[in-house]
Formats: structure tokens, sequence, C-alpha cells
């Protein structure tokens, strides 16, 4: 037996890996020259090279129509307007995600409405009958932490009963669904490009879709230079409303953004595909342990992690004598010797005030429900499931390095195979999580 080093044993790593196997993005002078090319010629506010990264995006993702935002919360924001999400609707989203996935819904009056996840982390389909009403409009997909959803249901449920899809890719830029791009297969995908996404341009948002009312509605939502019969060409409700933008709130890309993004966008799937082989490598090491599972899915169905953002695995507590995975993962911790390994992700949004008593627009009455005949607040309570999906993080191998993945997967491994060191006082499987500006990290 070995002793653990949170116990006092010796830890498995006590070198710095090197800084390239974490680093990320990866800058070259191309980004460099891209991006002071837009300094020196200040062309922050332009549009001529975002244009160019819509056309290039639109032709890698196989969308028709690609609209550039200033972050991926605009984007989504500007895909609930492109649908029409109204006073009184319903929109249906996964509890455990950011909460920029569905937050803005209060915006238009419209409720979120909760639905569960499964081991995967992922919205589980076999829930989403119990969300839908009259008055749901639309399923906003997320296909949390680079794990596909399952569209081939979500998309058979949203059909029959008439549904708008939105697919938030902003953890999958790239990502594969049997053959088909992530983004793709609902009406609209959106999508964050932050600078800690896998495909990181800075700040930055993406919309994509096929449909041409939905292109046009959402560029006359975000985008007032663009609210006009250039791009405006057949929704005539718009017509009467060019020149400002209809959500009253800019969305314009920072060119300096879409210039890295262009760049970075030349070797993303070659990237993607090394860290994919890593993770992949990483996991196949692990397999079989008891407690813990890799999240992540079966290639050989076409299907695949896009660039493994923010990589997690599932945790099992009943097969590790009930250890909590905030022990675990500090255990992990203390092998390795960083904050690679943390429970819980983000926090499931059915727990926040937000979502019970904010009221924006200031009536004395809480804006999910503001518009709503009735309280949907009270299916809340069947999301409590989501909150014991138990789940820790783990490095994120951007570099096919074996001697270092091997040494990583053994520290889990140690602290796996030794848990019973561990059992003791704590025995609740809290997980906890995180909302942002707390950071655990
Ligand atoms: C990051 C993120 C967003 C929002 O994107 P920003 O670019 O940060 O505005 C939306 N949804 C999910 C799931 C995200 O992780």
């Amino acid at each position: 037996m070995e002793k653990l080093a949170l116990l006092g044993g010796p830890q498995t790593i006590t070198e710095a890996p090197p800084a390239s196997l974490f680093k990320w993005p990866i800058i070259t002078e191309e980004d460099e020259a891209a991006a002071l090319e837009v300094v020196k010629n200040n062309k922050f506010s332009g549009r001529d090279i975002t244009e160019k990264f819509q056309d290039e995006f639109a032709a890698w993702e196989g969308s028709k129509y690609a609209i550039a935002y200033c972050n991926g919360t605009m984007a989504l924001t500007s895909a609930m307007f492109a649908i029409g999400l109204g006073a009184g609707d319903e929109i249906i989203c996964p509890t455990k995600t950011y909460w920029g996935s569905v937050s803005q819904a209060i915006n238009f009056g419209a409720s979120a409405v909760f639905c569960n996840i499964t081991d995967m982390l992922s919205l589980d389909p076999d829930d989403l009958e119990r969300c839908i009403t009259p008055r749901t409009k639309a399923i906003m997909v997320v296909h949390y932490f680079a794990y596909p959803c399952d569209m081939d249901r979500i998309m058979e449920i949203a059909r029959r009963h008439n549904l708008y899809v939105i697919e938030d890719v902003s953890h999958a830029q790239g990502g594969m669904y049997k053959g088909r791009r992530l983004g793709t297969i609902g009406d609209i995908g959106a999508m964050s490009m932050m600078s800690g996404k896998s495909f990181a341009a800075g700040e930055l948002g993406m919309l994509v879709t096929d449909n041409r009312k939905f292109y046009e509605r959402a560029m006359a939502f975000g985008h007032y230079e663009r609210n006009n019969d250039k791009y405006i060409k057949e929704s005539e409700e718009l017509k009467p409303y060019f020149h400002i933008a209809l959500g009253g709130a800019k969305g314009r890309a920072n060119q300096l953004c879409s210039a890295i993004a262009r760049v970075q966008l030349k070797y993303y799937d070659e990237r993607c595909a090394e860290i994919r082989r890593s993770m992949n490598y990483f996991w196949d090491l692990l397999e079989g342990i008891k407690g813990i599972r890799a999240i992540r899915v079966d290639e050989s169905t076409g299907s695949n992690m896009a660039g493994w953002y923010c990589p997690h695995g599932a945790y099992y507590p009943d097969e590790l004598g009930g250890l909590s995975v905030n022990k675990y993962a500090e255990a992990v911790r203390a092998e390795i010797g960083s904050n690679q390994c943390w429970e819980g992700g983000n926090f499931c949004l059915h727990t926040h005030n937000f979502f019970k008593t904010f009221d924006l627009m200031h009536i004395g009455k809480p804006s999910r429900i503001a518009f709503n005949e009735r309280d949907v607040r009270v299916d809340d309570d069947a999301c409590k499931v989501s909150e014991t999906k138990y789940c820790f993080s783990v490095p994120w191998f951007k570099h096919y390095d074996t001697k270092w993945i091997e040494l990583y997967a053994k520290a889990f491994r140690k602290v796996s195979e030794n848990y019973e060191q561990l059992l003791g006082e704590d025995v609740k499987a809290v997980q906890g999580g995180r909302w942002y500006g707390t950071e655990n990290k």
C-alpha cells in the first residue's frame, strides 16, 4: 500500500511539467502579426476582417450563415431573439451549465425550465418530455464539457412537439455528432470563443444557422450597422426598423479578436486532434478503475470531443466507500502538486437565486415567471438528482507527451486504489462546484 501524499506520503509528481503541455491557445508569430495589423491600422471597430472570418467559419462549420458577436452570451441572446422567444414562452435548458446558456431568457419575458443531466453531464433526453408544456418554445442544448448530446433523440422529441433547438456549442466548437458538426444539427448554433474556451480568440462569439429568417433576425438584433437592406432582404417585419440594434445592445465583434480567430481557425482541427489523442490516452490508462469513469464519447460512431474543453471524469462515491468527491480531488491535488483536479463543475442553475427571486423589471415579481401563468419554479425540485451527478476535473493535455500523461494518470490511479486511507469522518458525498467570480483554482 502506497501512502497518499495528502496523508504525508510521497507526491507522484515532484517536478513542473513542460509549460507547453497545458498552454492554450497556441499563439505563434502569425497570430501576433494579425493582431498587430489591427492595432497599427486602428481596425478594431470595422467589419472587413470579421466578415472574412465569418465566411471562413461558415465554410468550416458547414453552415450557410455565420455571424460573429462580441461574446458568446450575446450570440446566444441573439439566437433567442432569432427564434422569436417572447413573453410567457418557456425554454428548456440543462441545469448544469454556465449561466450564459439561458439566463437571458428573462430579457424576453420568457421562463427558463430546467432539465436533468446524465452521468456524462449532458442533457438527459429521458427527462425532456417532463419539461415540455404548451408554452415551451425551444430547447437550449448544451454540449457540456465537450460531450456531444444525444442529438438524434433530442431532435426527434423537438420535432414531434414543434420546438426550436438552439445548440450552445461554447464547450465543443468543431466537435462532431455522428459525422455532423455540432451547431449545425439544431436550428441555430451559438457559441463563445472567449480566451478560456477550446476555440480561444480573446472575447468573441459566433452564431451559425442555415435558416435565412433566423439569420436576418439575429443580424438585426445585434448589429445596427448591418441592420439594413444589404443584409436583410427577406424579413418584411424587420424593414421598418433598420439602423438601430433591435436588442438595444451592441453585439459587434472586436476585430482584434476576429484577426486572431482567423489564424486560430487554420490550425484548430489539427490541434484538437492532438488534444483528443492525448486525452484519450490519459483515460485509456484509467479504464476499469473503481469509482471513476471518463466523460468521453465513443469515436467509432463518428462523434468526438472537439477540443475536449475542461475535461472531467464522472465520480461514483458508492464504489469508493462513500468517499466525497471533494476529498478525492483534494488527494489528487496533493499527488500532482497543482490544482488541476477540482470537484463539481458549474453549480446547477436552478439552485441560484437569480432563477428564484430576481426581479429584473422591478415590478414586484420574479422575472423568471413574470409573464407565465404557471410558476415554473415548482419544477426545479425534479432537478435535485443533477446535483448529485458527481464529477471532477482532470488535466487538459494539449500535447501527446506520453511520459507526462502517464505520470498524471498514475496519480489518479494511486488515489483511486488507495481510497480507503481517506475514509473517516468524511463520508458525505458532497460536491459543491462553482459560480464565477469565486474562483477555487
Ligand atoms: C462561456 C460560455 C458561454 C458564454 O460565452 P462568453 O463568450 O463568455 O459570453 C455560454 N455558454 C457556455 C456553456 C459557456 O461555457
